[in-house]
C-alpha cells in the first residue's frame, strides 16, 4: 500500500472488509484510472499474485471500459439491471484469455477515488455465446484428435483426460468415474514392457517442470505408442503437465516390414551377385569375377605389381576321355580345394575355363613359391571313383608393369601368362614358367608360321614325297607319302610343321591335300597292279571328324583309286580314350576295303595288350627297334613276339628305318612281310620316284641309290 492507499484507510475494519470480501474489489484513482488497491479476490480473478495489481492501469484488466468522470457507464458493454452504475464488460486474464464480468461502479463525482466491485459471469448467467462456443470448440478439438491426452496438475492429480486416452489405455469408464488416480496409473503401467523406465521418465519430468520430451513406449501386447509431454501453462505459469500419446503400432509395423523387405532385397541382390561371380562346379570365382578383379589389380597402380598365375591341367582331355566326365569333374573339384589351401586371403582364385584356373596375387609377393607349391600339390594322386589319378599342372606367371613396362591392361597380363603357361607345357609340363619378353617373339614366329602354312596349303606348296616299301621278294609294292613343304626355296620336314598344323586345325586340309595328290600322282602306277598300294599318314584329329570316311572315299573315287589300294597309317594314340567316332570312321573305311596300319608300333603302351581289339589290318614296327639291330648275331625276343602276335591276328608286318643289309636280313629272318628304309630309298619327289620306279623290276632287285 502506498500513500494513496493510506489516504483511504479510514479504519482497520475497512481493510479487513476488503481482505475478506468474496467479490473482487478494486480501488482506482479517478484522475488516471490507476489501481491503488486490490483485494485478494481481485488478484485471483485476474490470475495475479499478491500485490501484482498495485499501480496497474485498470484498462489492462478491463480493456473495453472507459471511465467517465462521474459514472462508469460510458464504454460499457451493456446495463443489464437498468442501473447505470452496474454494467457488463470483458475482463482480461493474465496472458490474454478474456471473460465476461459484471462491474459495480461506486464513487460520487467529488471523490478522488472510485471503487469497482467485479464478479465473473458464468455461462448460465448470460456469459457470451462466443465463450461457450470457444469452450465447446476446444473440447471438440481435444476429443477429435487421434492422440490420447492426459493432463496432470502440479499436485500430481489427474485434471483432464480425453476419450481417446481412456480407450487407448483401455481404462474402463467406471474407473474414471471413481477419480482413483492410482488405479489408472497401475492399469497404465502394467500394460508396458518396461514399466520402470516409464515411471522413471515421469519422475524425471516432474523434477524439470519446463522440460519437453518425446519417447516411445512398447506394450506387452506388441503395440507401440509415442509419448509426448510438455508443461501446461497459464500465461507464464506452469499449472501442470500435458501428456499426449499416439498409437504408432501400424506405422511401426509398416516400418519393420519395409525394413525387412529392404534387407531381403539386399540379400537377394547379394545372392544373385555371388551366383553371377561363382563357378558352380568348384565354388571358386568364375571368369566374370576374374575379369573384374584383374582390372582392379591392374588399375590400383600402387608401388607393387600384381602377379597373375595361369594354371592349366596337363592332359586333362585324356582324363575325361579315359575315365569319363564325372571323374574329370571330381578332379577339378579336388584341385580347386588344393589351390584354395595354398593361396593367401587377399589372393583371388577363379576357374576361367574347363581345366584352366587363375590366381591373382595383388601385391605380387611370393608368386614363384606359391606356383611351386601349387605344382607340388597337384602331383598328389586323386581318387576318382576308385581310380587313382595323378594330375599335373603347368603354370604361367606374368607380372604387371615389370615384364612389359607401359603395357599393363589385364588382357595383356593374361596373354603373357598364357604364353608363359604354353612355355611350361613345351618345357615338359608339370612346372611353372615366368613370362620372358623373348617368348613374345617366339609367339610371333608361330603366328607367322601358321599364316605361311595356310597359304602353302592353298597354293599347293605342301606336297607328298614318296618312300618305297618292298615285299619279301624285293619288289616295290607300296609307296608311303611323306609331307614336304616347299618354302622359300627350301624343303621343310614334317617335324617343322605337322604338330603346328595339328594345334591350329590346319591338319585336316593338309591330310586332304596329301591324299588327293598321292591318289592323282599314283593312280596310274596303282592301276597297273592290284597288289600295289599307297600309304598315307593320318593324324587322330582328322579321323575324329564325322565326315572323315566320306571325304576319303570321295577323293578315292574322284581319282579312280580302288579303296583296297589305300593304307592309312595311324598311331596307337588315336585309339586311346572313349572317343567312339574314330572307331566308327575307321570301321566304315575298312568296310569299303581301306586298310588301317598301326604306325610306330611298339612305342605305345597298349601295343601287346590291346592289339586284338583294334580295327586294324597291319602294323609297322617302329624304327627304334630296327636301329637296335647292329650285327649278324643280334637277336631280339621282343621283335620276334611282336611279329608272331601280329601274324596270329592275321595282320601284315612292315619294318621301317632299315639302313643296313644286316637289319634287312634279320627282319627277313624273323618273318617281316615288308621292309622300308634308306637302304631301299629315301623319300623322293614325284618326278624322282617316277623315274626310279621302272628300274624296280623283278624280285631281289634294289633301287638305284636315291
Ligand atoms: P613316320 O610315318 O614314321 O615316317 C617315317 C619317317 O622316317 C619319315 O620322316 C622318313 O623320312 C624317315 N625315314 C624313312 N626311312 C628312314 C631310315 O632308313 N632311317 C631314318 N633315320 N629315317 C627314315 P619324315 O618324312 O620326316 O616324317 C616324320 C613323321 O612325320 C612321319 O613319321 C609321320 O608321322 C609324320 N608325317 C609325315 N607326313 C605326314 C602327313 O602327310 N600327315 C601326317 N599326319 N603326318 C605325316
Ligand atoms: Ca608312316
Ligand atoms: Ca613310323
Amino acid at each position: 500500500m502506498d500513500s494513496h492507499a493510506a489516504a483511504v484507510r479510514p479504519a482497520f475494519s475497512a481493510m479487513k472488509v476488503l481482505e475478506l470480501a468474496r467479490c473482487a474489489i478494486l480501488v482506482l484513482r479517478r484522475e488516471d484510472g490507476i489501481i491503488v488497491s486490490a483485494n485478494p479476490s481481485a488478484e485471483k480473478l485476474f490470475g495475479r499474485g499478491p500485490g501484482e495489481l498495485d499501480e496497474v492501469p485498470v484498462t489492462s484488466l478491463l480493456p473495453e471500459w472507459k471511465m467517465q468522470t462521474t459514472t462508469g457507464v460510458a464504454g460499457a458493454a451493456n446495463e443489464p439491471a437498468g442501473d447505470p452504475d452496474v454494467f457488463h464488460t470483458r475482463g482480461q486474464w493474465v496472458g490474454g484469455h478474456s471473460f465476461t464480468v459484471e462491474v459495480g461502479f461506486g464513487g460520487s463525482g467529488r471523490d478522488p477515488y472510485v471503487v469497482l466491485t467485479i464478479r465473473e459471469l458464468r455461462d448460465h448467467e448470460g456469459g457470451t455465446a462466443e465463450l461457450q462456443n470457444l469452450v465447446s470448440l476446444l473440447n471438440a478439438t481435444l476429443e477429435s484428435t487421434a492422440d490420447g491426452l492426459l493432463v496432470v496438475g502440479v499436485d500430481g492429480r489427474i485434471t483432464g483426460i480425453n476419450a481417446n486416452f481412456a480407450s487407448m489405455w483401455r481404462i474402463p469408464r467406471t474407473m474414471l468415474a471413481t477419480h482413483d488416480d492410482q488405479a489408472v496409473i497401475d492399469l497404465v503401467v502394467e500394460q508396458l514392457e518396461e514399466p520402470d523406465a516409464f515411471l522413471a521418465k515421469v519422475r524425471e519430468l516432474y523434477d524439470q517442470p519446463q522440460a519437453e520430451s518425446l519417447d516411445v513406449l512398447e506394450f506387452k501386447d506388441g503395440r507401440v505408442f509415442e509419448r509426448f509431454s510438455r508443461p501446461q501453462m497459464i500465461g507464464d505459469r506452469i499449472v501442470g503437465r500435458v501428456w499426449s500419446f499416439r498409437d504408432v503400432t501400424a506405422k511401426r509395423q509398416a516400418e519393420v516390414k519395409a525394413d525387412q523387405a529392404m534387407r531381403d532385397l539386399a540379400k537377394r541382390a547379394d545372392d544373385l551377385r555371388r551366383l553371377a561371380f561363382t563357378d558352380p562346379l568348384t565354388g571358386l570365382g568364375n571368369r566374370a569375377l576374374f575379369n573384374e578383379e584383374l582390372r582392379r589389380a591392374c588399375s590400383s597402380g600402387g608401388p607393387q605389381h600384381a602377379a597373375l598365375l595361369l594354371l592349366d591341367l596337363d592332359d586333362f582331355k585324356e582324363v575325361n576321355d579315359v575315365y569319363g566326365h564325372q571323374s574329370g569333374d571330381r578332379m577339378l573339384i579336388e584341385l580347386a580345394r588344393r589351390i584354395r589351401g595354398v593361396i593367401r586371403n587377399d589372393d583371388i582364385v577363379a576357374r576361367i575355363g574347363g581345366d584352366e584356373f587363375v590366381v591373382i596375387i595383388p601385391d605380387g609377393c611370393d608368386a614363384d613359391s606359391i606356383a611351386e607349391r601349387l605344382v607340388d600339390l597337384s602331383r598328389r594322386p586323386i581318387d576318382v571313383g576308385g581310380v587313382q589319378i595323378t594330375p599335373s599342372l603347368s603354370i604361367g606367371i606374368a607380372r604387371s608393369g615389370t615384364d612389359c613396362p607401359g603395357r599393363d591392361s589385364g588382357e595383356d597380363l593374361l596373354r603373357r601368362a598364357d604364353i608363359a603357361m604354353y612355355a611350361a607345357k613345351a618345357a615338359g609340363k608339370s612346372r611353372f614358367v615366368s613370362f620372358q619378353p623373348e617368348m613374345m617373339s617366339k609367339l610371333i614366329e608361330r603366328a607367322a608360321l601358321q599364316e605361311n602354312l595356310r597359304k602353302a596349303l592353298a597354293t599347293g606348296a605342301v606336297v607328298p614325297f614318296y618312300q618305297v616299301v618292298v615285299a619279301r621278294s624285293g619288289e616295290v609294292v607300296q609307296l608311303e607319302a611323306l609331307a614336304r613343304w616347299q618354302h622359300e626355296g627350301k624343303l621343310r620336314l614334317p617335324s617343322d610343321f605337322i604338330s603346328h598344323a595339328e594345334s591350329t586345325g590346319l591338319i585336316r586340309d593338309l591330310g586332304a591335300a596329301m591324299l588327293t595328290k598321292a591318289c592323282t600322282d599314283m593312280s596310274g602306277w596303282l592301276a597297273e597292279d592290284a597288289g600295289r598300294s599307297i600309304a598315307i599318314n593320318v593324324s587322330g584329329l582328322e579321323i575324329r571328324d564325322t565326315e572323315y570316311a566320306g571325304s576319303v572315299l570321295r577323293i578315292l573315287q574322284t581319282a579312280g583309286v580302288d579303296p583296297g589300294q589305300l593304307v592309312l597309317e595311324v598311331t596307337e594314340s588315336v585309339f586311346l580314350g572313349e572317343e567312339t567316332e574314330v572307331i566308327t570312321q575307321l570301321a566304315e573305311l575298312r568296310r569299303r576295303g581301306v586298310k588301317i596300319s598301326v604306325d610306330d608300333f611298339g612305342t605305345g603302351y597298349s601295343s601287346f595288350g590291346r592289339l586284338h581289339e583294334l580295327p586294324v589290318d597291319a602294323v609297322k614296327l617302329d624304327k627304334s627297334f630296327t636301329r637296335l639291330i647292329t650285327g649278324g648275331a643280334y637277336h631280339s625276343p621282343i621283335m620276334v613276339s611282336m611279329v608272331d602276335m601280329a601274324h596270329n591276328l592275321g595282320m601284315a608286318v612292315t619294318a621301317e628305318g632299315i639302313e643296313t643289309n644286316e637289319q634287312a636280313d634279320y627282319l627277313n629272318r624273323i618273318g617281316c612281310d615288308y621292309r622300308q628304309g634308306y637302304l631301299y630309298g629315301r623319300p623322293q619327289a614325284l618326278r624322282d620316284v617316277q623315274a626310279a620306279l621302272p628300274y624296280l623290276t623283278k624280285k631281289g632287285r634294289r633301287l638305284p641309290p636315291g
